[in-house]
C-alpha cells in the first residue's frame, strides 16, 4: 500500500461510500476520490419509499455525517458525472471537464429506474422513485384523496402503494402479472401481499399493461392496453431498474446483466472493480453470477471490494438478504431461490406473523420472516446447512429453528434474490 497511489470510486451511493470508509479504515493512505453525479453526499435509499416519502422523517438518511469525508481526506466530488474511462491510460474523464488518474478504480454506479415508453409518458404528475429529490417531490403530492395509480407491483411499487394509502390517497395498483411480488416470492406469498394491500383499500388490477397516459397539462388518465381508462391525479411507475453499465461498456469491460465481476469483485480488466446494484459477481457458494439490487448487498460488497482493491483477495459469498416494510407488515428475506419445489409455513399466515421457507430437493434455499424478528441468523444457518428437513419439522413452532440448523454443515444449494 502506497501513499502515492490513487484509488477512484465512481458512484457515491451506499456501495461507493462503504468502500471509501473501509479503505480508510483498513489503512489506505493514498489519494482517495469518491465521485457522484447526485448533488447530495451518499445516502441510503430504503426510507425514500417509506417514512421519508410519507414525511414522517425529514432528515435525509445520509450514510455519514457532513464532515466525515473531509476528516478522512476522502475527496468527495458531488454533482460530478464521470463521462468515460480510459482503461489503458488508467484515467477517468469528468463530463464537466478534467480527468483523474487512478491505480485502482471502483465502479459503483448503481441502477436506474426502467422507463415506460408510451404515449403521454412525459406528462406532469408521472413519477419515478430513485433519489431523495424524487421522494420529496412525490411526497409533497401525496395528499388525502388524491387518486394515485401505481404501475408495477414489485418492491418499490408495493411500498409506494402502502405509503400513499397511509397518506390517505386512493390507490390503484396495476400489474402485468397476476399477483404482487409473485416473480420473486411466488404465488402463495403474492396472495398474502395482495390480501395485505386489499385489506388496506388498494384496488389491484392484475394482468394489466399500460398503453399510454392522457391529460392536458398533467396526467389525468392511465389507458390500459385492454382499452380501460383509470382516472389519476398522480402516477408512479415502479417497473424495475436497470444496472448503469454504459461507462463500463464503453471502456471495454465485460457487461452482461451488469458489470461482470469475479468472486473478488474484480472486473474483466485488472485493477477495475465493481460493487452494489451494478455488479454481476460470481458467487462461489451458488456457483454462478448473481446481481442483487438490495441494500445489504451494496453495504457488504462495498466493504469487501475495498479489501479486494487493497490486494487481500477476499471472496464475496454472502447469502443475499433484503427487507421491506408495507403498512404494519415488516419482512426480511434471506436466500437465493430462482426455482423451488414448495413453500412451507411456520406460524400464523392469517395474522401475518410467520416464517416461509422455500424448499428445493427438501432443502431450505430461502426463508422470509414476516412480523417475527431475530430469526434471520437461524434462517441463514438452515440455508447454509444444506441438509434435508421434513416439512412437519419446519412447520412445528415447538422445534427451535436453531436445532434444525444444527443438523449438519454443508453449503448453500444452488437455487433468486429478487430485485427492486
Ligand atoms: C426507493 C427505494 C427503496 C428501497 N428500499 C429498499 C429496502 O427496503 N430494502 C432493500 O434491501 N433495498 C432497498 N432498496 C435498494 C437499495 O437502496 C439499493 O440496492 C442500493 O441503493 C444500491 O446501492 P448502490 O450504491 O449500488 O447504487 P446506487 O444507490 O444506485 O448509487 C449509485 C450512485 O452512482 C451515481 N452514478 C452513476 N453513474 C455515475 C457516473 N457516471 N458518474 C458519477 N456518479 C455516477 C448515481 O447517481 C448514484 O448516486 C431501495 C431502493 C430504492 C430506490
Amino acid at each position: 500500500m502506497s501513499a502515492n497511489e490513487t484509488f477512484v470510486i465512481v458512484g457515491a451511493g451506499l456501495a461507493g461510500a462503504k468502500a471509501a470508509e473501509t479503505l480508510r479504515h483498513k489503512g489506505f493512505d493514498g489519494r482517495l476520490v469518491l465521485i457522484g453525479s447526485e448533488t447530495e453526499r451518499p445516502y441510503e435509499r430504503p426510507p425514500l419509499s417509506k417514512d421519508f416519502l410519507r414525511g414522517e422523517s425529514t432528515d435525509t438518511p445520509y450514510v455519514h455525517p457532513a464532515d466525515y469525508y473531509e476528516a478522512r481526506n476522502i475527496e468527495l466530488m458531488t454533482g460530478s458525472n464521470v463521462g468515460s474511462i480510459d482503461a489503458k491510460g488508467q484515467e477517468i474523464a469528468l463530463e464537466e471537464g478534467g480527468s483523474v488518474g487512478y491505480d485502482r478504480l471502483l465502479l459503483a454506479t448503481g441502477a436506474e429506474p426502467r422507463r415506460l415508453d408510451v404515449r403521454g409518458a412525459d406528462l406532469d404528475g408521472i413519477f419515478y422513485l430513485r433519489t431523495v429529490s424524487n421522494s420529496k417531490q412525490l411526497g409533497a403530492r401525496l395528499e388525502p384523496e388524491r387518486r394515485v395509480v401505481v404501475v408495477g407491483a414489485g418492491w418499490i411499487g408495493a411500498e409506494i402503494a402502502a405509503s400513499a394509502r397511509q397518506k390517505g390517497c386512493e390507490v390503484t395498483m396495476l400489474e402485468m402479472g397476476a399477483l404482487p411480488l409473485e416473480r420473486v416470492l411466488g404465488r402463495e406469498l403474492g396472495q398474502i401481499y395482495l390480501d395485505l394491500h386489499r385489506d388496506h383499500g388498494v384496488e389491484f388490477l392484475p394482468k394489466t399493461i399500460v398503453g399510454g397516459f392522457e391529460g392536458g397539462d398533467r396526467v389525468e388518465r392511465v389507458v390500459t392496453m385492454g382499452g380501460a381508462a383509470i382516472d389519476a391525479d398522480l402516477v408512479v411507475v415502479g417497473i424495475g431498474v436497470a444496472p448503469r453499465t454504459k461507462l463500463a461498456e464503453d471502456a471495454g469491460l465485460e457487461v452482461s446483466n451488469g458489470i461482470v465481476a469475479d468472486e473478488n469483485l474484480e472486473t474483466s480488466i485488472d485493477g477495475i472493480f465493481a460493487a452494489g446494484d451494478v455488479a454481476n459477481a460470481y458467487h462461489p457458494s451458488y456457483g454462478r453470477q448473481i446481481r442483487v439490487e438490495h441494500w445489504a448487498n451494496a453495504q457488504n460488497q462495498g466493504q469487501v471490494v475495498a479489501r479486494a482493491m487493497l490486494g487481500e483477495r477476499p471472496t464475496y459469498d454472502e447469502i443475499p438478504y433484503f427487507f421491506s416494510d408495507q403498512y404494519d407488515a415488516g419482512m426480511e428475506y434471506s436466500g437465493y431461490a430462482p426455482e423451488w419445489d414448495e413453500v412451507v409455513f411456520r406460524g400464523d399466515v392469517g395474522s401475518r406473523e410467520f416464517i416461509a421457507f422455500w424448499l428445493r430437493n427438501d432443502r431450505v434455499v430461502a426463508g422470509m420472516n414476516m412480523n417475527i424478528w431475530d430469526v434471520n441468523d437461524e434462517i441463514r444457518e438452515l440455508i447454509l446447512a444444506g441438509s434435508p428437513i421434513a416439512n412437519r419439522e419446519l412447520e412445528d413452532r415447538d422445534i427451535p429453528l436453531a436445532q434444525l440448523g444444527d443438523r449438519g454443515a454443508g453449503h448453500a444449494s444452488t437455487s433468486e434474490a429478487g430485485s427492486r
